[in-house]
């Protein structure tokens, strides 16, 4: 110990605590300040003048080092209990020691002040403190308020000895520095309620606070604080009021549900006074706006049962419900002077929480529209029902178990009569024997039945039930109907007796098929169409052999089955043909086109084309048939007759005028010679006479020509132109005609020349008729020579037959008219022929008299030359010669001047 700091303690004969340093650091302590603060000697020597600031918690007011002579404040003794202390510093310069005296106020302990609080400390209920005024530094706490502190200060005591700023997180510019600064300025009580406090550790929580100041001479010395965790009872208000808002939102949520219900709701209390009526309710009951009691809404207003019945008032169900009971789901019919309707009332009585009856609620529905729907689904079920029951198929139902719930009359009528006790379908088993399409029985696991409760779904499974007496083919379908959770409810089966369609089947079936053989047979095209799609089925030879002459390349009937008849015949592209289709379709009866002209190689063909059409049991078609008939000749032969008649017409003009002429001759010498007998002058006119008897004879050989020519060739076409044939020398039969047509040939100064090969020639002919054949053609070589000219008649043997040819080197005929001359009623030219007379019919006749004879006729002529005609005929004989000579034997000099009477 240095000499000053010794004089020091021996002068102020020290008993107060002290400690010593040099050059700051703690040298010496005394035990008084060892038994004041409470630290060992060993924790204090040789400590910095720093760390025993630390120690004593009193350098959050100052360093020990900073002060000059004297300073009052706070130390705490290792307890962490608070001093107050006046601090006295002595110092020696030279050694640069320094003496710290420690002298405790008297009277300052806090544990004397405050008293009758120390409890409260120790209970640990509050959250007690001790600050000092006016640093605020924290004297004393309890536990209780570490709850306050973050780390570093909720430790043990080291909050102890520091400022409210340092130790409370957030303190600087909170609410409580707020409110700690108004105890300092005011020096009065502060009860402050529900403060909010946040701090790292355990987040807000809400706190009532008491601070009340502590004075010591009339000045604030210490504050006193505490303070109540009231943060559930804050929580607990705030959830409140959050539900009470909850609570009124809910409920006006709920009013404009209730409002906007699509069922009438009313609310009412013990009394019956209205609370709430919707607007459901409004539209629904009388008057609504004029009501406030619920025996309001009643008024007028009458219900009735579902039966009809009035309900007396008592039985309301609101009625009800205000005398204690539940109504639910009542149904009632509602009548009022504004309205009608099916209703559901459903009125409930509401208690309070002590059990009394304070509200009644009725919600009511308008249910008419539903009423009207049930009953038309009632009634529908009932059609339903009928139809099922009185169908012909049989209809069966059964459950899940197999045993039926539901037969219709033509089920009950095939099972029942002969098996009483059918119950389940395993009763079916036992007594049906089914067979399959092939003959295969049907063993008991897989009769419909079964199959529809495995799951399947059966469509006209054909199946064969086998009587003693009979046998029955039927169609079953069946389908298995499954509840909401998919598993398998009913079973329904549906089944058609199958026989007498099948059999009727089978008939129509085997009638095509006849059909089809005997058109097969027939000599007639036809084509079989496939419908609705009209292709090509198949067609028979016939028709094949057409295609095949209009389309070559196509090698068999396979080819064009499937295809469209339209590719192979045009008659078949026409609006006619699609309008016929169209009409056997529409009417499913036979059509027809007929003589369709059509041109097959270049000739002209006529078809008439059937269209048949085949129907199914049903009634529908099944296939066209379409039959080809050629009618060719047939039309062909009426043109023909058409042109006949035409020129058989032509002919009568012609003739008529040709046999006009001499008739009119002989008729005007008739009455010349009349006259002349008149005027008797008959001897004097002998002469003239002579003439015109000449005339009339020439005019009779010309219409007895006529005559015979029409009559020949009547004959000729009937038949009944018989030869008398027999064995005639031909040469002497042409000659001797040459002969005696010299006389008219010279007189018309014709040149006639006969020529032959041969003496004689025997052949079988008609000699009369040779002559016929021989005359007409000098005949006409007369008509179409001039005079000086010559005519050639030849007889030439040709071994197998006799040429006969007269030849004139007259005006000839054109190229054209030659092969018509031999035509009936054909003349070369009428104009001209009219001036040499004649009817066209000479020689078509010789022409058919030399066929007659097995010989034929041609001619060759130059025009303007001169003409040939040269006949042909057989040189044969006959054995038995006709000789039935016709009666009336003409001289050969008359039938010469018949025929040739036109020729001049
Ligand atoms: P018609 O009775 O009118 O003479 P035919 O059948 O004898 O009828 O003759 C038919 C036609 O053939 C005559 O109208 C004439 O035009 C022609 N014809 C026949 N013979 C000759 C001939 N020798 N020279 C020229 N034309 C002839």
């Amino acid at each position: 110990m240095g000499g000053a700091i010794v004089e020091y303690v021996f002068n102020n004969r020290m008993i107060e605590p002290y400690l010593c340093s040099s050059d700051s650091i703690i040298t010496e302590v005394n035990k008084e300040f060892i038994d004041f603060t409470g630290f060992t000697m060993g924790e204090l020597l040789g400590k910095s003048l720093i760390e025993i600031g630390d120690m004593l918690k009193f350098s959050s007011q100052t360093l020990l080092d900073n002060i000059n002579s004297n300073y009052s404040g706070f130390i705490f003794t290792k307890f962490s209990e608070a001093r107050e202390v006046n601090i006295t510093l002595i110092h020696t310069k030279e050694t640069n020691q320094k003496i710290y005296t420690f002298v405790e106020k008297p009277n300052s302990r806090l544990s004397d002040k405050l008293i009758f609080v120390e409890q409260t400390f120790i209970k640990n209920i509050y959250n007690v403190t001790v600050y000092s005024v006016p640093d605020l530094i924290l004297l004393k706490d309890n536990e209780n308020y570490l709850y306050f502190l973050d780390l570093p200060f909720s430790k043990e005591k080291n909050n102890i000895g520091r400022s409210i700023r340092e130790i409370i997180t957030g303190f600087v510019g909170s609410n409580s520095e707020i409110i700690w600064n108004t105890v300092l300025e005011t020096q009065k009580i502060s009860y402050i309620k529900e403060i909010k406090f946040s701090n790292f550790v355990n987040g807000t929580t809400y706190w009532d606070f008491t601070q009340i100041p502590i004075f010591e001479n009339g000045k604030m010395k210490y504050i006193f604080e505490t303070s109540v965790n009231v943060t559930e009872r804050v929580l607990e208000n705030q959830s409140l009021k959050r539900q009470k808002k909850q609570l009124e939102q809910q409920n006006t949520q709920l009013i404009s549900i209730i409002e906007n219900l699509s069922e009438g709701v009313m609310l009412s209390d013990e009394k019956g006074r209205l609370l709430m009526v919707n607007q459901e309710a409004k539209r629904l009951i009388y008057q609504p706006d004029k009501l406030i009691t619920t025996s309001d809404t009643l008024k007028q207003t009458k219900l009735f049962d579902m039966k009809g019945n009035e309900i007396p008032l008592k039985n309301f169900p609101v009625v009800r419900a205000l005398r204690g009971e539940i109504v639910k789901d009542f149904k009632v019919f509602v009548s009022h002077p504004t309205n009608e309707y099916f209703a559901k009332i459903s009125s409930i009585p509401i208690y309070n929480t002590i059990g009394d009856l304070t509200r009644v609620a009725s919600c009511f529905h308008d249910i008419t529209e539903t009423i009207e729907q049930s009953r038309k689904f009632d009634e529908q079920k009932k059609q339903l029902e009928a139809i099922i029951e009185n169908i012909d198929d049989s209809i069966s139902i059964f459950d899940n178990k197999g045993q039926y719930i539901l037969f219709n009359k033509a089920a009950r009528e095939r099972f029942l009569p002969s098996y009483r006790t059918l119950d389940n379908i395993g009763d079916v088993e036992k007594q049906f024997r089914f067979y399959d399409i092939d003959g295969e029985k049907i063993d008991s696991n897989n009769i419909p039945a079964r199959r529809v409760m495995r799951g399947e779904i059966l469509k006209d499974v054909r199946i064969i039930e086998k009587f003693p007496h009979k046998t029955i083919q039927r169609d079953v379908s069946g389908t298995p109907i499954y509840d909401s959770e998919g598993n398998f409810a009913l079973g329904v089966i549906c089944s058609r007796d199958m026989t007498d369609y099948l059999k009727q089947e089978e008939a129509i079936r085997n009638r095509y098929e006849f059909l089809n053989r005997i058109i097969d047979t027939f000599d007639l095209p036809f084509i079989r169409l496939s419908f609705p799609d009209l292709k090509i089925v198949t067609i028979n030879k016939k028709a094949f052999s057409i295609i095949k002459r209009l389309k070559p390349d196509i090698e068999s009937i396979q080819q064009i089955e499937d295809t469209k008849i339209e590719d192979y015949f045009k008659i078949f592209q026409t609006n006619e043909y699609y309008q016929c289709i169209n009409e056997v379709k529409k009417e499913k009866k036979t059509k027809y086109l007929n003589k369709q002209k059509y041109l097959i190689n270049g000739n002209e063909i006529y078809w008439n084309v059937i269209f048949e059409p085949i129907l199914k049991v049903n009634g529908e078609i099944q296939e066209i048939l379409i039959v080809i008939i050629d009618v060719t000749s047939e039309i062909k032969s009426t043109i023909d007759m058409e042109k006949t008649v035409q020129s058989q017409g032509e002919f009568l003009v012609n003739i008529s005028h040709d046999l006009k002429t001499p008739l009119n001759v002989i008729s005007a010498t008739a009455q010349l010679v009349n006259m002349y007998c008149n005027s008797g002058e008959l001897d004097k006119r002998k002469n003239s006479f002579i003439k015109y008897i000449d005339s009339i004879n020439q005019n009779c050989y010309k219409l007895s020509k006529m005559i015979n020519n029409i009559v020949d060739l009547s004959k000729i076409e009937s038949g009944f132109f018989k030869l008398n044939v027999s064995n005639n020398n031909i040469v002497e039969v042409v000659e001797e005609i040459v002969m005696s047509v010299t006389n008219f040939t010279d007189s018309k100064g014709l040149n006639i020349i006969f020529d032959t090969d041969i003496e004689e020639k025997t052949i079988a002919c008609d000699p009369e008729k040779v002559e016929r054949i021989v005359l007409n053609l000098i005949s006409n070589a007369i008509k179409f020579t001039e005079a000086g000219d010559e005519i050639f008649i030849q007889v030439k043997d040709k071994n197998e037959f006799v040429e006969i040819s007269v030849k004139d080197n007259g005006i000839g005929i054109e190229d054209e008219h030659l092969n018509m001359i031999f035509d009936r009623f054909k003349q070369v030219d009428n104009s001209l022929s009219r001036n040499a007379e004649g009817t066209g019919i000479g020689l078509n006749l010789v022409k058919s008299i030399v066929e007659l004879h097995g010989g034929r006729i041609y001619v060759e002529s130059e025009f303007g030359k001169g003409s040939k005609f040269t006949v042909i005929l057989p040189s044969e004989k006959v054995l038995h010669e006709n000789m039935i000579y016709d009666s009336k034997v003409k001289s050969v000099n008359q039938s010469i001047k018949v025929e040739l009477s036109d020729a001049f």
